[in-house]
């Protein structure tokens, strides 16, 4: 087997050996369910409350404020939909942007088809949102604005803190901030941010698979959708993920403590590819913000090419990667963050997305930068997409 160059880090991460460990115990003896009164009960309870405690000090704000989810698709559906729901009676508005994750917009256009109304803010050639633009579209009756801290496909970070002003100066409406993505890659303090919600998933950033929290501050009303027993202060049902929780807990606190020095290698790794394949391959473009970006995160555009052949390419090498086009039903789907930026369909369905990682090295980044020239030049001699 070719040996894997794993570049699709936003796609989701290895779990640290140190998540496992500390996951460990709560898959083997200590199996208790956190509602039993006896022992095994109370110390799996123990464990749920000191991740509580590590995830809260995390974000800056209070252990009860914190509510384990199965991750962000979850925390997402939950913020929008218990927002928009429980507050229905002040208004039926609701912004957001048109480069939202999925779990953002199906969770929208459910509510309008439920007779909300929503507005979605166009974003710049770089993926940002306006706040003037924000500014516009609140309404007296805007009970939720929604923006992603730093989108998936692109890595552009938004101006979240200047989104919130904008939000508190003109209306009574929430701010959730879909935050999966800049978790444990940049800061994301929800007392610095200035949000009333924010959604994370853990194994983003080392941690298990299917667990996350939902932040939710103190005073903000929100309709649990997940229904039972009393779990998580009555805000969503269903007997805890212990070792998930545990878990998530210990990646958020390796990811605190190594912060600096992540930012520090990943950009450096980040930067050679960006450079590198601006310098290689002709009629390649960047896409996304070229500073206000995510460390880890270099996204292409390459004309002439369709992306899903070129992870293809990519893939016979070893190299993991992704592209935002999608084949669905047979026919090959630009992404829509992409088209969000204003690129033609043609030009959008070239995409490239490489996304590193604390174990890439410069060898990993290099092998991509001597192998991706000849597999671009190749698909564009036999493209059926015109490079013109
Ligand atoms: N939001 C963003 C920006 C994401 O990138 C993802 C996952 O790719 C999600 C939400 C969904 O998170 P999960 O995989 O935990 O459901």
């Amino acid at each position: 087997m070719v040996p894997m160059v794993y570049l699709d880090h936003s796609a989701t991460t290895p779990l640290d050996p140190e998540v496992l460990q500390a996951m460990m115990p709560y898959l083997t003896e200590e199996f208790g369910n956190a509602s039993s009164v006896y022992g095994l009960g109370q110390r799996a309870r123990q464990a749920i409350d000191q991740a509580r405690d590590e995830v809260a000090a995390f974000y800056g704000v209070e252990a009860r404020e914190v509510i384990f989810t199965s991750g962000g698709t979850e925390g997402d559906n939950f913020a929008l939909r218990g927002i928009a729901y429980r507050n229905a009676d002040r208004g039926r508005h609701l912004i957001t942007s048109t480069i939202e994750h999925d779990a953002v917009l199906r969770s929208v256009e459910s509510l309008e088809r439920d007779g909300f109304e929503v507005t979605r803010l166009p974003v710049d050639r770089y993926g940002l949102v306006d706040p003037d633009a924000l500014r516009h579209a609140l309404r007296p009756d805007t009970t939720l604005v929604s923006i992603m801290h730093a989108n998936n496909e692109i890595g552009t970070i938004e101006p979240i803190s200047d989104l919130v002003a904008v939000t508190r100066e003109h209306s009574d409406a929430y701010f959730h901030t879909d935050a999966v993505q800049s978790t444990g890659k940049i800061a994301t303090r929800v007392d610095e941010l200035g949000v009333d919600l924010l959604s994370m998933s853990a194994h983003k950033l080392h941690g298990p698979k299917g667990v996350g929290c939902l932040v939710v501050r103190s005073g903000v009303r929100l309709e649990p959708f997940m229904l039972g027993g009393g779990h998580e202060r009555n805000r969503r049902a269903g007997t805890e993920n212990v070792a998930g929780i545990a878990g998530l807990a210990k990646a958020v606190s390796i990811a605190q403590r190594d912060m600096a020095q992540n930012i520090a290698q990943l950009t450096a790794l980040r930067d050679r590819l960006l450079e590198g394949v601006l310098d290689r391959i002709p009629a390649a473009e960047i896409t996304g913000h070229p500073a206000k970006r995510l460390p880890h995160h270099a996204s292409f555009l390459f004309q002439g090419v369709e992306g899903e052949s070129l992870l293809l390419q990519l893939d016979m090498e070893g190299i993991a990667a992704s592209s935002g086009s999608a084949c669905t039903s047979g026919s090959l789907e630009p992404s829509h963050v992409i088209l969000a930026l204003g690129y033609p369909r043609e030009r959008a369905l070239g995409s490239l997305r490489l996304s590193v990682g604390k174990d890439n090295t410069q060898a990993d980044v290099d092998l991509v930068l001597r192998r991706l020239p000849d597999m671009v030049a190749r698909l564009r001699a036999m493209a059926p997409i015109s490079a013109a």
